[in-house]
């Protein structure tokens, strides 16, 4: 046996025991089972969080939660008990040792952040901004983003059954903080929805349309269905995408015979028609690849949808070594039959340094995943660069690692850049942590900050 970097080895998919928190000890398989169950046990607070946790939370846990929530988080709480149970899945809440083990979870860091998980330095990134992907700007009627050529993103809806740390659209996603107060849509829902149909409808060059929120199993199913139905009837559409980080958080609403029953009608007329509708879950660690997590995988497959795959998102302390990277792929792959797809560079939104990885290291980790899973399913890390897409992280054009700017360019049009000439041959900047970079980059970025060093000059 030739010694590897990273030992290869199947492991089996185990299903933590609920019972072990105290809040849940006289919890049935049933009610665990229950998607109703699992929407009602949501902790959406601390006094919640300590009911289930029982005394082994520590005080100072919970004071550090308590600050977060009061001065830096983007996203309220919502954590359903599927996502608690995957979190420090061996430690029992009543030893010692628990409030450390959960300090240092995977899971935990990007769905509990507290205070001193942040960055003191520079908590945010000066160019850290709400909306950061400027997908509203983009929308060609509200919550239809048309960014690239051929395809389009519908947010149906803002809501989702878990609420994650790092929200790419915290701009518009989940209840107000302390600090955030959140974007509305103008429109009621149907009317919102009946516009994008039409627009997609008088838009021959879209084919490709991402269905998402929000999280598209927060909508009930009639009205999912309907809006599917809508879209299998539009004669140039011929990719639909469901967006759903709860085929991982809660399982349990995709096993429901009625979603079942429902995305049968829907693969039956995709098939029909042509057109290939795949489910994009958001699966950032390989401990929540649960059974109940395979289980729905399977579920959604038997459906006769055409695929399951995976966005998840690159975080520091969460999934930023090649064996998590790699653990998560083959847990998704062999385990669930999920498609490893993309590993998204962490937006830049406020709040997020402390999650985000230089653009050197996500090339690093892209180098060190290959050549382990086959092609198809090996992860590509792409970056989100502002006003351009995604873009591999080897894409790059230019790299000014002092500053920590990557330059990137690109060839199609957004939905805004109908008359702008130098739309292709603009380069669009991209920003890595300021805490990484070398003292004089550093240096820089503080002198900016005081008035001291001149703004970036980009060709206009
Ligand atoms: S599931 Fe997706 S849309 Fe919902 S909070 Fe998480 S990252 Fe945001």
């Amino acid at each position: 046996m030739i010694d590897q970097p990273y030992a290869y080895q199947r492991r089996e998919l185990t299903e933590p025991d609920w019972r072990r928190f105290p809040g849940w000890a006289d919890v049935t398989a049933a009610q665990w089972e229950s998607a109703q169950w699992q929407r009602a046990h949501c902790v959406k607070n601390l006094r919640q969080l300590r009911q289930v946790a029982g005394p082994g939370l520590s005080e100072a846990f919970c004071a550090d939660l308590e600050r977060d929530q009061r001065e830096r988080a983007t996203m309220s709480m919502l954590v359903p008990p599927q996502m608690l149970n995957t979190m420090v899945p061996t430690a029992d809440p009543g030893e010692p040792g628990f409030t450390d083990a959960l300090y240092a979870d995977p899971v935990r860091r990007y769905m509990i952040p507290v205070f001193s998980d942040r960055r003191a330095d520079w908590p945010s990134h000066p160019y850290a901004t709400r909306d950061s992907l400027h997908e509203a700007e983009m929308w060609a009627v509200e919550g239809l983003t048309h960014r690239y050529p051929t395809k389009v993103l519908a947010e149906l809806l803002p809501t989702c059954p878990q609420y994650c740390g790092h929200c790419t659209r915290m701009d518009l996603v989940g209840n107000p903080t302390p600090t955030i107060g959140k974007h509305k849509f103008g429109l009621g829902r149907d009317d919102r929805l009946a516009a994008m149909i039409a627009y997609l409808k008088a838009t021959p060059g879209v084919r490709d349309v991402v269905v998402s929120g929000g999280d598209v199993a927060n909508l009930p199913w009639p009205r999912l269905e309907a809006f599917v139905t809508d879209l299998l009837d539009v004669e140039n559409i011929r990719d639909i995408r469901l967006a759903t980080k709860a085929l991982m958080g809660m399982p349990q609403h995709w096993l429901g015979d009625e979603v079942r029953a429902g995305l049968e009608r829907l693969g039956t007329r995709a098939r029909e028609r042509g057109v290939s509708i795949a489910i994009h879950t958001h699966v950032n660690a390989a401990q929540s690849v649960t059974p109940l997590v395979a289980r729905a995988a399977q579920a959604m497959l038997d459906t006769g949808i055409r695929d399951v795959r995976n966005q998840g998102v690159l975080l520091r302390g969460v999934n930023d070594s090649p064996e998590a990277l790699l653990d998560l792929s083959f847990a998704l792959l062999d385990e669930a039959k999920i498609m490893p797809y993309y590993l998204y560079m962490c937006d830049m939104i406020p709040g997020s340094e402390h999650w985000r990885l230089s653009l050197a290291e996500a090339q690093h980790l892209q180098h060190r995943i290959m050549g382990y899973l086959p092609g198809f399913a090996t992860p590509r890390i792409v970056c989100d660069v502002p006003y351009v897409g995604k873009r591999w992280v080897h894409q790059v054009s230019r790299y000014d690692t002092d500053l920590g700017i990557s330059y990137w360019t690109k060839n199609y049009r957004t939905g805004i850049e109908a008359g702008d000439e130098l739309a292709l041959s603009r380069e669009y900047p991209y920003y890595d942590p300021i805490y990484l970079l070398p003292s004089h980059g550093q240096q820089w970025w503080r002198d900016r900050d005081r008035g001291r060093a001149p703004e970036l000059t980009l060709v206009p």
